[in-house]
């Protein structure tokens, strides 16, 4: 499969400043430290971790929302790092950014027509009455129903909100959705819905998405790569299958062994994690995830485990493989 997407040794460091007046230290948060990945087209790749891995701040950093500290982004072999705003910028046309909260993503004075049209006239992709086709054809494709076009998102429930967000995304024909936690926010009924909506999407127009959860659970029928992230860095990555019937990182075992089960007698073997994930300004020395890893060493304590190939479609950082 072609490579729409490689993101390679990609970082974003947000520097905090400590200490009195007269003695000023610098720290940095590293958000996202050194990260590499791809997406093919057509491709789902599910990026999972808990708040505070990094996770949204890789998202953003693709469709600069924020700017990179350093690495490489190149989408369909163009390298958008080296490149201005303004030479990036049709590009954008081609990324479009789904935000996790539907219900501050939109402008409560702008109607639901004005919001789906926004990127339309923002980009002169239609004009007049080409808009207000198109407008209620992106309407119809999320399954909403056109005639409600003159309302405000306050007149809509969650699910429906959060389709308007996916029309807004889908307005100029992008090849590449950056979904951010799109269902979190919704209820568990509502969010099969919507899942099963990005699936159709996907399939409709041939969509390729980078879909950001906290949870194994919400991205197993969606994504045919998953990668896992923990503090800043990526830990596995690997095909779906293989991810949930045999995790290898202790972190991605951890985060398995949490889905639930239809049959919650089945017996299985829990892997609990100790304690919360560790402030981004002091991570751990070595391997980020020891304190919380009940196979830590003293290896693991000093030295970090780079990404490795442990076979074609999988790859782990840890001192295990
Ligand atoms: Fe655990 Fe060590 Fe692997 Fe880190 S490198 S996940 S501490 S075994």
């Amino acid at each position: 499969m072609e490579k729409l997407l490689e993101v390679a040794g990609l970082k974003k460091y947000f520097p905090i400043r400590k200490g009195s007046l007269f003695s000023r230290e610098t720290k940095y948060v590293r958000a996202v430290d050194d990260v590499s990945f791809d997406i093919h087209k057509g491709e789902v790749l599910g990026l999972v971790g808990e708040s505070g891995s990094g996770k949204t701040t890789t998202g953003r950093l693709l469709v600069r929302l924020l700017k990179a500290t350093e690495g490489d982004i190149v989408f369909e072999g163009k390298d958008t790092q080296a490149m201005t705003d303004a030479q990036f910028r049709p590009l954008r046309r081609d990324m479009q950014f789904i935000f996790q909260d539907p219900y501050s993503s939109l402008n409560p004075r702008l109607t639901v027509a004005h919001a789906i049209a926004e990127p339309i006239r923002l980009h002169g992709v239609a004009t007049g009455k080409e808009v207000e086709e198109r407008v209620g054809d992106l309407m119809n494709t999320v399954g909403l129903n056109p005639r409600m076009a003159s309302r405000y998102p306050h007149e809509f429930s969650g699910g429906q909100r959060q389709r308007i967000g996916i029309a807004r995304a889908l307005a100029l024909n992008p090849k590449l959705i950056i979904a951010d936690e799109p269902v979190s926010a919704l209820d568990v009924s509502i969010q099969a819905q919507v899942l099963n909506l990005l699936h159709r999407l996907r399939d409709e127009f041939g969509l390729s998405y980078l879909f950001i959860a906290h949870d194994l659970n919400v991205v197993q029928h969606l994504c045919e790569r998953i990668a896992v992230m923990y503090l800043g860095k990526l830990v596995e990555v690997a095909d779906r299958e293989s991810l949930y019937a045999e995790p290898l990182h202790p972190y991605t075992q951890a985060l398995t062994s949490a889905i639930p089960v239809p049959n919650p007698r089945a017996k299985r073997d829990r892997v609990l994690l100790k304690g919360e994930i560790p402030s981004p300004v002091n991570p751990p020395s070595g391997c980020h995830f020891h304190p919380r890893c009940q196979f830590a060493t003293e290896q693991c304590r000093q030295v970090v485990p780079t990404l490795k190939k442990v076979n074609a479609t999988r790859s782990v950082a840890c001192h295990l493989y």
